[in-house]
């Protein structure tokens, strides 16, 4: 049998398998999934901006006055007068020196790690980072060392053996499969101490915390403070690409040396103008922030009260734990068959034996859609015998 049919059959067989769904319509709360009205609990769209009215129009209006696509790299002809404006008011947003445009999260990632971490020094990476910093590590032409999870003491000792090498630390501010926040002020503390360049991805936490959504550096009170401040406009900002907030200085030497942004497109002028409106919103309506903050808070004591794993969720991405892979995906199933969706993540996504469905909330959900989803869950996972009804029991008793 050849490789490919032999992967694929092999996928199936331990149920890591992926397949693609059709979701029909913008993402709203609800979608129509593969021809079914169901609640839509995983998509990144958290604000509901990717299809707000206003961020449509100017999308629109954007692809109207600039074209669809910029048709160079920044670097050869494609710079824009819609990429300066959006990278100065992203530098307001974050309250930095400047900031500079990717093509996506993951482009800006694996850029800017390999642009940092140079032959000689050492990237000190969480090992429940987005595999887009996973990938940046691979490319970079630093050691890697994989620091467990949020673990200071575990940092400060490879920061102390890896001596006056050249130092980066890498990390996610939430980390998107459990929505737990890195401890932020410990480790730029130690990047200080040790005299390491810190690199905190935002994606997950732009729109979802600090003050006006700023996120968790904004959060930690550490505004200016971080060297490099990755976010994307993919998930809050409902659009499409990714920056990095930085200095002036920085955002020079990333100019220069960051490949994906010398070797790529720049990104297309309707999303720069979506993301401009998006930032507008943002700003303007911090009321969305907050019931986002509540719409996860409802989501994951409702879990709780089904007696379900949520992890350490703090956030407005809420797993519910199941261990291994089938199970994940037999509950993902149900639930659908229950008219709500959230997706079953697996191994490599998340580490073996901790297989989930990864839920994630939208400022525009409605408490009682939540709370019903989160008793349907419960329920398959009994039916399932992913838990106990005693357990659950008990825990609703409590
Ligand atoms: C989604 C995500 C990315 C990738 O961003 P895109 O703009 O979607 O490419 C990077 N880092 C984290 C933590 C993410 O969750």
């Amino acid at each position: 049998m050849d490789e490919v049919k032999g992967s694929l059959q092999e996928l199936r067989r331990v149920g890591l398998h992926r397949k693609l769904r059709l979701v029909e319509g913008p993402q709203g709360p609800r979608v129509t999934l593969d021809g079914t009205e169901v609640l839509l609990l995983c998509s990144n769209n958290y604000l509901g901006l990717a299809d707000h009215p206003r961020v449509r129009q100017a999308a629109a209006e954007a692809a109207e006055r600039y074209g669809a696509g910029a048709g160079a790299s920044r670097l050869i002809s494609g710079n824009m007068e819609l990429h300066r404006r959006l990278e100065v008011r992203l530098a307001e947003f974050e309250g930095t020196e400047a900031a500079l445009l990717f093509g996506s999260g993951y482009l800006a990632n694996t850029g800017i790690i390999a642009a940092l971490a140079r032959e000689g020094g050492v990237v000190f990476s969480d090992e429940l980072n987005h595999a887009s910093i996973v990938d940046g590590c691979r490319l970079a032409r630093a050691e890697t060392q994989v620091y467990r999870h949020a673990d200071l003491d575990h940092l400060e000792w490879g920061l102390r053996e890896a001596g006056n090498r050249p130092m980066v630390i890498v990390t996610d501010g939430v980390f998107s499969m459990d929505g737990d926040v890195a401890p932020l002020i410990g480790i730029h503390e130690l990047a200080q101490r040790y005299g390491a360049r810190l690199v905190v991805d935002e994606a997950h936490a732009t729109g979802a915390l600090g003050p006006g959504g700023r996120g968790s550096v904004a959060a930690a009170g550490l505004s200016g403070a971080i060297d490099v401040v990755v976010g994307t406009l993919g998930k809050s900002l409902g659009s499409y690409g990714a920056y990095a907030a930085t200095s002036a200085e920085l955002r020079d030497y990333l100019i220069n040396t960051a490949r994906p942004f010398i070797f790529s497109t720049a990104p297309p002028p309707p999303s720069m103008g979506a993301a401009l409106a998006a930032l507008s919103l943002l700003e303007s309506r911090p009321g969305a922030v907050e019931q986002l903050r509540r719409n996860g808070a409802v989501l994951r004591e409702a879990l709780d009260g089904e007696g379900l794993d949520v992890g350490r969720s703090r956030t407005q991405i809420v797993p519910v734990i199941v261990g291994s892979s089938r199970l994940a995906l037999a509950l993902c199933e149900r639930v659908l068959d229950c008219g709500a969706f959230a997706q079953a993540i697996r191994p490599p996504t998340v580490p073996d034996g901790t297989a989930r469905l990864r839920l994630t909330v939208m400022a525009n959900h409605r408490a009682d859609e939540l709370q019903r989803a989160a008793h349907q869950i419960g329920r398959m996972a009994r039916e399932l015998g992913i838990l106990q009804p005693a357990r659950a029991q008990l825990r609703s008793a409590a």
